[in-house]
């Protein structure tokens, strides 16, 4: 049998194909040979331009790949960089007790492993849906206004290119109103320039704060327009796009006959974590959607969106073709939830309050550590998990201080994989921001934020 040593030297051989004798069952290569090999094989896979796109360097691939090796071993001393939700004992003793009733009855325990839904999500589910905003909220929806996708990162990613692209009446994009915005859509158009944005307004808040707020004036709708999309509160600056802001927004789509998008995976009414007292209105051309991963069930892929009948029949005919069918564990654990509000008392109870304390912890530390005589703002803290750091006229660009700090041990996420539509290279204030993830334990806290306030006084050498 050939030692591991001669394959690797086989393939470290540039542009030398492997002798097939080598690839003999008989020889067990080490691990990184077989990602060697791996890479080798990929690199010579003639990809379309759709599996271009797919394999390429996606801002959001770079965000999980560094969350999953820091949780994988090397453990770094602060992981202020993804947002896997926490895991609150009174939260998963809610979703035992719904397993629990699952696993005492036979029938649902089998339809919920064994049957496929259909395509717009278990019926059962949608009707508890539907009742719930009808009861909450008064929307006087029916199922139609209903689909169920696997995550909402699917729905969105569907959506998007249900709506925009080539069309018989030219280009068409999706708008966001105000960037910095999710990470998650930069790479989710399958046809380039796809998406455009405006620029917010800043509002400076005393010596250490600043808001975003949607400039009006600069949001001119032209006929290629598809969509307009908002996270609210949105990942990842923390700001709640206010009602009125909101209700112009909606004007803006009935005026154009185009959907408003709005993506509430941290917001209402669950998980609920907003400081605002924001209110989520709706109408034939609004999109809601809401997901059950920040609650705390990320693993369930469950994405709900409410939107105008013929949109969701769309998106309920791309699931078909995309997945068959969606994951039923998260519907059925959710169900009850949903059905008797525990999922709003849950919210309102353990995670607002949950993550409220972590944001008062972090900002205690940031107060007693950050240079006072610096000019580091953050954004106005009005929901979601995340912090966002501005640091103007930084001499060192996010980048730079994304490497500096994970050379210490603290992952953070530079700002400007945060800015779809608009050209980075051409705005300061995307190199000059960052990405913290807040709710993480007091140890990591401690360990990470002394780290940060260094590397902002080497922003500024
Ligand atoms: N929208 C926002 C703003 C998010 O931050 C996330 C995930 O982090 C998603 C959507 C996707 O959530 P999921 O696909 O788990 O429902």
């Amino acid at each position: 049998m050939l030692a591991c040593n001669s394959i690797c030297a086989a393939i470290n051989q540039p542009k030398r194909k492997m002798p097939s004798d080598k690839l003999s069952i008989l020889q067990t290569p080490c691990a990184p040979c077989i990602v060697l090999l791996i890479i080798r094989v990929l690199k010579d896979v003639q990809f379309s331009d759709f599996g271009k796109k797919m394999s390429g360097e996606a801002g959001i691939l770079s965000l999980m790949d560094d969350m999953g090796k820091a949780l994988a071993g090397n453990r770094p001393l602060a992981m202020f960089g993804g947002g896997n939700p926490a895991h609150i004992p009174a939260v998963t003793a809610a979703f035992k007790q719904s397993l629990h009733d699952i696993l005492a009855d036979e029938n649902r325990l089998l339809a919920m492993l064994g049957n496929y839904d259909t395509p717009q999500g278990n019926e059962a589910f949608i009707a508890t849906v539907r009742d719930f905003f009808n009861r909450r909220y008064s929307w006087n929806i029916t199922a139609e206004n209903i689909a169920i996708t696997p995550g909402s990162q699917a729905g969105f990613f569907m959506l998007f290119n249900l709506l925009a692209g080539r069309s018989p009446e030219g280009g068409k994009k999706i708008l966001f109103p105000l960037v910095p915005e999710y990470i998650g859509y930069v790479d989710q158009a399958l046809e380039p320039d796809c998406f455009v944005s405006r620029r917010p307004e800043i509002e400076k808040v005393g010596d250490h704060e600043f808001k975003y707020r949607v400039d009006f004036d600069a949001l001119h709708l032209n006929d290629d327009i598809a969509a307009i999309c908002v996270s609210r509160p949105t990942n990842p600056s923390g700001n709640v796009v206010t009602d009125e802001e909101l209700e112009h927004l909606a004007a803006l789509a009935i005026e154009n006959d185009i959907p408003l998008l709005v993506d509430n995976a941290y917001g209402l009414p669950f998980p609920g974590i907003v400081t605002a007292a924001a209110q989520p209105n709706w109408n034939d051309h609004i999109v809601h959607s809401f997901s059950l991963s920040k609650i705390g069930l990320p693993s369930s892929r469950v994405g709900i969106f409410v939107g105008p009948a013929e949109l969701m029949r769309a998106l309920t005919s791309a699931n078909a073709i995309m997945n068959l069918a969606n994951p039923s564990f998260g519907q059925y654990l959710a169900r009850r939830l949903i059905e008797d509000d525990e999922i709003l008392r849950i919210s309102e109870a353990y995670i607002k309050p949950y993550y409220f304390e972590r944001a008062d912890k972090m900002r205690e530390l940031i107060t007693d550590h950050f240079p006072a005589d610096l000019p580091w703002r953050l954004h106005a803290y009005e929901g979601s998990y995340f912090f966002w750091l501005w640091l103007e006229d930084a001499r060192r660009s996010s980048k730079d201080l994304y490497g500096y700090l994970k050379e210490r041990g603290v992952i953070i996420v530079p700002g400007e994989y945060f800015f779809p539509g608009q050209d980075v290279s051409e705005w300061s204030h995307a190199h000059e921001c960052l990405r913290l993830n807040f709710a993480r334990p007091d140890a990591e806290l401690q360990a990470g934020i002394p780290l940060l306030a260094e590397a902002i006084r080497y922003a500024y050498v």
